[in-house]
């Protein structure tokens, strides 16, 4: 792990001025530099700073990527169901508990449809970051639970709310059995207006092995998605799921059949 190297290093620099009698200051910018890229490491899945989190895989050959959303389900994802199946493309969705309680037909018709689930934490709070490695387990096993009682599936992929890892929610994880899901292609669709702007951020970055972040909550995600699928279809891209573009052995969490 490597926040725990960064945290012998920090030491050993304490150590360090102690031992050459450094000037005070010099403490404190060893502390700034250490509290900065312990917080990089924490907003950024990619620095791997807390435990492995699966980006992309550059080791893919094919023509194929991973389209995840997050967030859901929601009204709107029928309509992604919709658009997905006329284009026979598969994604995979990272769904919260509390969304799956108020669509759980939608929910079940995700699985239906042949695409992928992923658990994004019950409840998706801003709180995620200051809660114990004890309540950020119940958030995950909770929605396993509901992920289980509606969709009668086991998933061990996990996405964290925001993309944020710190030493609890690594734990957690670790300690849950899951896989930290992240992304190489963040969109940035809930946040930013204009839908060319989202499209330039993910169109000319995709390649083989990529995973594109979006969410199936807002009619602009939806043309979005409508126009990545154009330029797959263009550039004879086929849209898979997580576990397919990172080849995990899925025995344990292949469909069952579904309960009504
Ligand atoms: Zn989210």
């Amino acid at each position: 792990m490597k926040f725990r190297i960064s945290v012998f290093f920090f030491i050993f620099v304490l150590l360090l001025l102690y031992f050459l009698k450094a000037a005070w200051f010099l403490y404190l910018i060893a502390f700034l530099v250490f509290s900065f890229i312990t917080f990089l490491g924490v907003v950024n899945m990619d620095f791997h700073w807390f435990l492995k989190s699966y980006i992309h895989n550059p080791t893919v050959k094919e023509r194929k990527i991973a389209i995840t959303f997050d967030d859901g389900p929601t009204q709107s994802t029928p309509k992604f169901l919709e658009l997905l199946k006329n284009f026979d493309q598969k994604a995979t969705f990272f769904c919260i508990g509390k969304q799956i309680e108020k669509h759980p037909q939608i929910f079940k018709q995700i699985i239906a449809d042949g695409h992928e689930i992923g658990n994004h934490s019950f409840s998706h709070g801003n709180n995620t970051g200051f809660l114990s490695t004890q309540k950020m387990m119940e958030e995950i096993k909770q929605n396993d639970l509901i992920i289980f009682e509606k969709g009668n599936i086991k998933t061990n992929l996990y996405r964290p709310p925001f993309g944020i890892i710190n030493p609890n929610i690594a734990k957690a994880i670790q300690k849950s059995g899951k896989k930290s899901i992240g992304w190489n292609i963040r969109s940035f669709d809930t946040a930013i207006k204009d839908e060319e702007k989202i499209l330039n951020r993910i169109l000319p970055n995709i390649n083989s092995g990529s995973v594109i972040l979006l969410h199936d909550t807002s009619e602009k995600s939806f043309r979005v998605l409508e126009q990545i699928l154009l330029f797959l279809q263009r550039e004879n891209y086929r849209s898979v799921t997580v576990s397919e573009i990172f080849d995990f052995d899925i025995t344990n969490y292949s469909k069952k059949s579904i309960r009504n």
